[in-house]
């Protein structure tokens, strides 16, 4: 078995300093007023804030972003409860970890239990054994005939999942504020936060108002 740190990765390029895409809105946004005339070189950046400013949040949806997520499946269960979104994400329906593009092991994402803190160490411990254990029922049951769609009842929310979301930046907004505060999931957060700071340094403005609650 092997296991690893949740990670993220921006599918959607995004253009230098984010421009393209805040031109991208305020074009969309100036037919509210006709007011194109108005567009400059450099008059997205404020047109966009007064939108986000006003909660004219219809015209930031003209927008979108993919993420891939690898993240735990219990964390991906949260995620894929955003409704306004699309998602793709692996099948345990039809992946089969006991083939070689597998390594034909079972991929888990790292518990919460820090197992170089001694007061932690006996539950890292007992989770190991328990995914070890849960790696060996899925093996042999596929080795005697079950398919991977029956095999996978042994598996545990630590299963590694990948998830790509998709959705307009309007929504992406709302799973930041929602998936970032200091009651959401901490292994949501292990990856939610870092997100929001990078998309906040490559897309100015669209973001820059979601505290992050330390
Ligand atoms: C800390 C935390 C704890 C949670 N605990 C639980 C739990 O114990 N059990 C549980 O089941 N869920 C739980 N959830 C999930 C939560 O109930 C929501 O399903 C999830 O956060 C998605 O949020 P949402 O519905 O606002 O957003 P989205 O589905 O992303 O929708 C965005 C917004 O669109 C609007 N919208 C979307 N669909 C509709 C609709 N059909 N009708 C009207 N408006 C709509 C709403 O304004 C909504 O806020 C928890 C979430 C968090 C953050």
């Amino acid at each position: 078995m092997k296991i690893i740190e949740p990670y993220y990765e921006i599918l959607t390029p995004i253009s230098d300093g984010g421009i393209n895409e805040l031109k991208f809105i305020e074009k969309v946004g100036r037919t509210c007023y006709k007011s194109e005339n108005n567009i400059t070189d450099d008059s997205a950046k404020k047109f966009v804030a007064n939108l986000i400013a006003n909660n004219h949040s219809a015209i930031i949806e003209h927008s979108f972003l993919s993420v891939k997520f690898v993240v735990d499946r219990g964390v991906s269960h949260e995620i894929v409860r955003h409704r306004l979104a699309s998602y793709a994400q692996e099948s345990t329906r039809y992946c089969n970890y006991v083939l070689d593009k597998f390594d034909n092991e079972i991929t888990y994402i790292k518990p919460l239990f820090d197992e170089n803190k001694s007061e932690d160490r006996w539950a890292y411990q007992l989770w190991k054994e328990q995914a070890k254990q849960a790696e060996k029922c899925y093996f042999e049951l596929i080795k005697n005939g079950a398919t991977p769609q029956e095999a996978r009842a042994v598996l545990p929310n630590s299963l590694k999942t990948e998830l790509v979301m998709t959705t307009n930046y309007t929504e992406w907004r709302h799973f930041f504020k929602l998936r970032t505060a200091k009651n959401a999931h901490p292994q949501m957060r292990q990856i939610t936060i870092p997100l929001l700071k990078e998309l906040q340094e490559k897309i100015p403005i669209i973001f820059d108002d979601i505290k992050i609650e330390e």
